[in-house]
C-alpha cells in the first residue's frame, strides 16, 4: 500500500460509497485495512519489536516471538469502541465525500443514530484526526495575518462573546492561485505570537508579505524574506493581504452556515483543523483519498473518551 506515496483510487482506498461497502462488509475487513495504514512497513510488536505474528479469533495480532497480542485499534480513536468499525468507516466516507463536511445532525439522520450526543462526540474525534502533527511547513510566498472570527455566547461562565483572533498563513502560488493554509487561534490579537506562528509554520528561505506591522519586520531577521505592503495606510486593506482576506471570508461563512451556527470557542481550534484538512485537500481528485488520509491519521490519534470533550452544543443545520 501506498509504496510511493501516492495512494491509488480503488485499489488503495474505495472510489465509490458502494465499492467501500463491497470491501468493508464487517470487522474483520476494517481490522485488515486499518493494520495496513498503522503498520504500512508491516507488523510491529510493541513489545519485542517481533515481526512475525498471526491473527486471533478475536481480531487480535498474537506475536510469534513473545505471544503478546495486540489490536489494532489501541491508541487510535476507535479503542474500545463498541460500534461496528463498518459504521465508523461509512462515517468516515460521508464526513469526508461532502465537500463542505457535515454536521452532528446529518450525521446522525445518515447513519441512523438514536442519540445527537453520539453522532456529535463521533464529529469531534474525528475533527481531532484532521491535522496531521507531523505537516511540513508552508514553502515559496506565504502571507501572514489575523482575522476575528466568532461572536455569539456559549452561555458558560466567563466564555463571554467576544470574538477570537485566529492566525492565518496562506501559500500563494500565483496571482490567482492559493496552496495551502495553516489555521492557529491566538491567545491576544497584535502580538508577537503572530510572529511565532509564522516562525512554526513556514519554512526559512520562504517569503513572507505581511501588512507591515512594526512587529512583524523582524522576520527579516529569521531567515525570511519579508515583504509588506502598508496595511494600515491602504485604502482597502484587503488589497494587501489578498489570499489570507479570502481564506477569512470563507472560513467565517464554513462556520456560520454551512454546519456549526453555534461553534463553541473552546472548540474552535478543532474546527479550524476540520477547515484546514478540507482546504489543503480541496482539489483532490477524488474524495475517495480523504477518507484514505483520515482513516490514516486516525489511527495515529490518540483515543478521545467523550469525558475529555466539551459537552454538546445543539448546532443549527442549514445545510
Ligand atoms: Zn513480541
Amino acid at each position: 500500500m501506498e509504496s510511493d506515496g501516492h495512494p491509488v483510487a480503488g485499489v488503495d482506498y474505495p472510489q465509490t460509497y458502494q465499492q467501500l461497502q463491497r470491501w468493508f462488509p464487517d470487522d474483520a475487513a476494517c481490522l485488515e485495512y486499518l493494520a495496513r495504514l498503522r503498520w504500512s512497513a508491516g507488523f510491529v510488536c510493541p513489545a519485542c519489536a517481533g515481526g512475525e505474528s498471526w491473527r486471533t479469533r478475536q481480531g487480535l495480532w498474537m506475536c510469534r516471538a513473545c505471544g503478546r497480542k495486540t489490536s489494532v485499534t489501541a491508541g487510535t480513536i476507535f479503542h474500545r469502541t463498541r460500534t461496528p468499525l463498518s459504521t465508523w468507516f461509512a462515517a468516515i466516507w460521508f464526513v469526508t465525500s461532502q465537500k463542505n463536511g457535515v454536521s452532528a445532525l446529518g450525521l446522525q439522520r445518515v447513519l441512523g443514530f438514536g442519540s445527537y450526543e453520539t453522532a456529535w462526540a463521533w464529529m469531534h474525534k474525528l475533527r481531532r484526526a484532521m491535522v496531521r502533527p507531523d505537516r511540513d511547513l508552508l514553502t515559496g510566498t506565504v502571507e501572514v495575518d489575523e482575522t476575528f472570527v466568532g461572536g455569539r455566547a456559549s452561555g458558560l461562565a466567563g466564555a463571554s462573546s467576544d470574538k477570537v483572533p485566529v492566525m492565518v498563513a496562506v501559500e500563494r502560488v500565483s496571482s490567482r492561485k492559493l496552496g495551502r493554509v495553516r489555521l492557529a487561534l491566538a491567545a491576544a490579537p497584535n502580538t508577537l505570537e503572530l510572529v511565532e506562528f509564522a516562525q512554526a509554520t513556514i519554512a526559512p528561505g520562504s517569503t513572507v508579505r505581511t501588512d507591515g506591522a512594526r512587529m512583524m519586520r523582524r522576520l527579516a531577521d529569521m531567515g525570511y524574506t519579508h515583504e509588506y505592503g502598508n496595511g494600515y495606510a491602504a485604502e482597502d486593506p484587503t488589497t494587501v493581504l489578498p489570499g489570507v482576506h479570502l481564506i477569512a471570508s470563507l472560513l467565517k461563512r464554513w462556520l456560520i452556515c454551512t454546519l456549526h451556527y453555534g461553534v463553541d470557542d473552546a472548540q474552535l481550534r478543532y474546527y479550524l483543523d476540520e477547515y484546514t484538512f478540507r482546504f489543503n485537500r480541496r482539489t483532490a481528485r477524488s474524495r475517495g483519498l480523504l477518507f484514505y488520509r483520515l482513516l490514516q491519521q486516525a489511527v495515529k490519534t490518540d483515543p478521545q473518551p467523550l469525558a475529555t470533550l466539551v459537552r454538546p452544543v445543539y448546532q443549527a443545520d442549514c445545510t
